[in-house]
């Protein structure tokens, strides 16, 4: 396998300050059996492990994600000798290394604000929406809402120069023109997304996301759009509707090629695979005793990867099929057929890929030169 760039999410703590009601993490009890911080043992061997692939590789490009539970929970002093340490490793191999880090907001400080800007660690924080919204899911364990305290760290982000991406998963009996609205008024943000609630197809009673998705569509191509607000999500279903490849895993035939590093030192893939139970992640693959590209040639990677390349039948004649190709692969679990499914969300997908198709139709023209 021959990579120019990757994807490693190193999951340097494993709980959370917060019980976010839909949190697929959680949904694995495994998870709590994993030590609650990366040791600095597994932390020197992860560095020696990615040196070695960047140089089996020749890697131009690689992406750290900082992810938990929740990432801040890994402390200052640790972070900051993570961050130095990926900077060498940057400086000693060439490679571009950019770190990032996926968090609740809710313990950010302008100590840590310095460090990040220092070393430009790209931010993205959680808020599901306005208060009202946000408060129902993003809970802390004794059942009080976080929306006060999330807003303060977008706050102090723009205070330190940072300008955080937002990450909502959306609600889909929200309205999607409010949260557009919310993300692009209220919060003054320019880049968000709109995340899929995630459940396979055994999950009973999911609630459809079609209309979410038409509302906020509507709202941001006619109004945000030209403004130069980025929905990561929708850009993705326009692209992917106008024949190009858009870089979201959710919509299309970019695969989930994320490595994920657990604070045990396992290596698994993609962490949202847990929604199809802890099977579906458990290598039996470590830091200690493995490289970090064994997991290329594991079954556990190469199922949901060669699930995408090979589509159901219904998939294969749907008229959405180049576009959607079968939408995002965890979705299309079931215990009895593996991923060998359409999406579970296939019915809103085809109304929203319909909708959207439709607006860029009557939207488009075609200038003829002469
Ligand atoms: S819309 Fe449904 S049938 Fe069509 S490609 Fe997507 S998941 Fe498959």
């Amino acid at each position: 396998m021959h990579l120019k760039r990757l994807d490693i999410i190193v999951k340097v703590a494993s709980r959370c300050n917060l019980d976010c009601t839909y949190c697929h993490w959680f949904r694995d009890p495994e998870v709590l059996r994993l030590p609650k911080t990366l040791s600095p043992a597994l932390e020197e061997m992860l560095f020696e492990k990615l040196a070695a692939l960047i140089a089996s590789h020749q890697l131009e490009h690689l992406n750290l994600i900082l992810h938990g539970g929740e990432p801040l929970l890994f402390g200052y002093r640790r972070l900051a000798a993570f961050l130095q340490k990926a900077q060498q490793l940057a400086t000693r191999s060439g490679c571009r290394i950019r770190c990032n880090i996926t968090t609740n907001g809710v313990l950010l400080n302008d100590r840590l604000l310095s460090l990040f800007r220092q070393f430009q660690v790209g931010i993205a924080i959680s808020v599901d929406g306005p208060k009202s919204v946000h408060d129902k899911y993003r809970i802390t364990v004794n059942g009080k809402g976080s929306y006060d305290k999330v807003i303060e760290a977008i706050d102090r982000c723009r205070s330190a120069g940072i300008e955080p991406a937002l990450l909502c998963v959306a609600d889909p009996s929200a309205s999607g023109k409010a949260l557009v609205k919310f993300f692009a008024d209220e919060l003054g943000s320019k880049r968000f997304d709109f995340l899929i609630p995630n459940f396979t197809r055994d999950d009973e009673g999911v609630a459809s996301i079609a209309q979410f998705h038409i509302e906020a569509f509507e709202t941001w191509f006619h109004h945000y759009w030209p403004k130069g607000v980025v929905i990561r999500h929708l850009e993705g279903m326009v692209e992917g509707l106008l024949g190009l490849t858009p870089q979201i895993e959710t919509f299309g035939t970019s695969n989930v090629a994320a490595v994920v590093i657990q604070p045990d030192g396992a290596i698994e893939p993609h962490d949202v695979l847990r929604i199809c139970g802890h099977d579906a992640v458990d290598t039996g693959l470590n830091l200690m005793d493995d490289a970090i590209e064994a997991i290329f040639q594991h079954p556990l990677w190469l199922t949901p990867f060669q699930a995408k390349r090979h589509l159901p039948e219904n998939c294969r004649q749907c008229e959405f099929s180049a576009s959607c190709a079968g939408g995002y692969v965890m979705h299309r679990y079931s215990k009895t057929n593996g991923f060998h499914n359409s999406s579970l969300y296939c019915e809103d997908i085809q109304q929203i890929s319909r909708h959207i198709y439709d607006t860029l139709l009557s939207s488009m023209y075609v200038e003829v030169e002469g």
